[in-house]
């Protein structure tokens, strides 16, 4: 289930899909999915499918999360970086282990804690968890050198672009039935250039708290 053997067909599937960044493959091979979801689904853990996490959410297909971490990645190392949406904290923990410190947030309490759980037990020191509603970013830990959106607003808020650094970079879903995945690049206070990549389907970014 675990074996190294399951894992790199797993590597050997998101390069087929055009994954390219060795050191994402690399941590993506490292990070043990199979840790982040409940142990009924273990055995799927390394197929490259989103899974059921709890609360109508999902843990983010392998691809996905390689997908937006390459984006991310693309321009060069990013030193703080925010991910609005926890989920499971598998992004979470990908991230942290190529950025020197993750700041992720997520709506939903119980998944908070496990996710911050999760990333102890794993010694992930560089990242801080919040409980608390990110659509509007994380203001007072801002600027941010990458933002990382892990549910799609039907379209994105102003906030989390001008919590950019300048030279940052932003990936996200957006839209309802039909969402795109961007990539936005600030290159100046006023100049934000927009790409947008390919068709995604994530949960939805809601408003509010659960506890
Ligand atoms: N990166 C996660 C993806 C989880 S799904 C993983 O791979 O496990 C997206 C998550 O975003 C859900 O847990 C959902 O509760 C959370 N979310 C949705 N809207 C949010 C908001 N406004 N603020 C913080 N988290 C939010």
């Amino acid at each position: 289930m675990t074996s190294k053997r399951t894992r790199d067909r797993l590597i050997a599937r998101l390069r087929e899909q055009g994954i390219t960044d060795e050191a994402v493959l690399e941590t993506i091979a490292e990070t043990p999915r199979h840790l982040f979801i409940d142990e009924a689904l273990s055995h799927k853990a390394y197929e490259d499918t989103a899974l059921p996490i709890g609360f109508n959410q999902t843990i983010s297909q392998p691809y996905i999360v390689a997908r937006m971490t390459e984006l991310l990645l693309e321009f060069g190392a990013k030193d703080k970086v925010l991910e609005v949406g926890t989920g499971s904290g598998y992004q979470t923990a990908v991230l942290a282990k190529l950025c020197q410190k993750v700041f992720s947030v997520e709506r939903i309490r119980p998944l908070q804690e496990r996710a911050a759980k999760r990333l102890t037990l794993l010694e992930m020191f560089n990242v801080s968890l919040f409980h608390t509603d990110g659509g509007m970013g994380l203001p007072h830990e801002a600027p941010f050198d990458a933002i990382l959106v892990t549910a799609a607003p039907p379209e994105l808020p102003e906030s989390l672009k001008e919590q950019l650094a300048i030279g940052g970079v932003l990936v996200a879903p957006v839209g309802g039935d039909e969402q795109r995945l961007i990539r936005i690049l600030r290159r100046s206070d006023s100049h934000f250039e927009k790409k947008e990549i390919e068709p995604v389907k994530f949960v939805p970014l809601l408003q509010g708290l659960v506890s």
